[in-house]
């Protein structure tokens, strides 16, 4: 069985290495989040999504995100926040973009639409720099 993202040479991470932020993608677990690592916003992706089906541990990598690639990734969070809800944030600040509102100004449709059709950050642009087989807890 390959392991086809993490090359042999990255470092593992315990839990306790990161922090989440919020998630972008759940489906049985994070699919992808951002977290802090070492003082840096990070996107943690799932490794293979093909391991869910028990065969191999389940893991995550590490990619560090540039200033531009995480104000892409705070800007998405913060539309689905505003628009769908906050029930996937974990972060202890404030979003800087908008009050809470009440459930009934929520849009969830329109930010599902405009998601759909966004030019993601790509995945090649990304550089892991580490991996971990647990879940971080905030
Ligand atoms: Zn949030």
């Amino acid at each position: 069985m390959t392991r086809p993202i993490v090359p042999a040479s990255l470092p593992q991470l315990a839990a306790s290495d990161v922090r989440l932020l919020w998630v972008n993608d759940w489906y049985d677990v994070p699919r992808e989040a951002v977290v802090e690592h070492a003082g840096r916003r990070c996107l943690l992706r799932l490794e293979d999504p093909s391991a869910l089906d028990g065969s191999r541990d389940v893991r995550w990598v590490v990619y560090p995100l540039d200033p531009s690639q995480l104000r892409e990734h705070t800007r998405w969070h913060e539309e689905y926040a505003l628009h769908v809800g906050t029930h996937w944030c974990f972060h202890d600040e404030p979003h800087e973009t908008f009050a809470e509102q009440e459930d009934e100004e929520r849009q969830p449709e329109r930010f599902m639409a405009t998601h759909r059709n966004r030019t993601p950050v790509p995945l090649a642009a990304l550089r892991p720099v580490a991996w971990l087989d647990a879940l971080p807890l905030r």
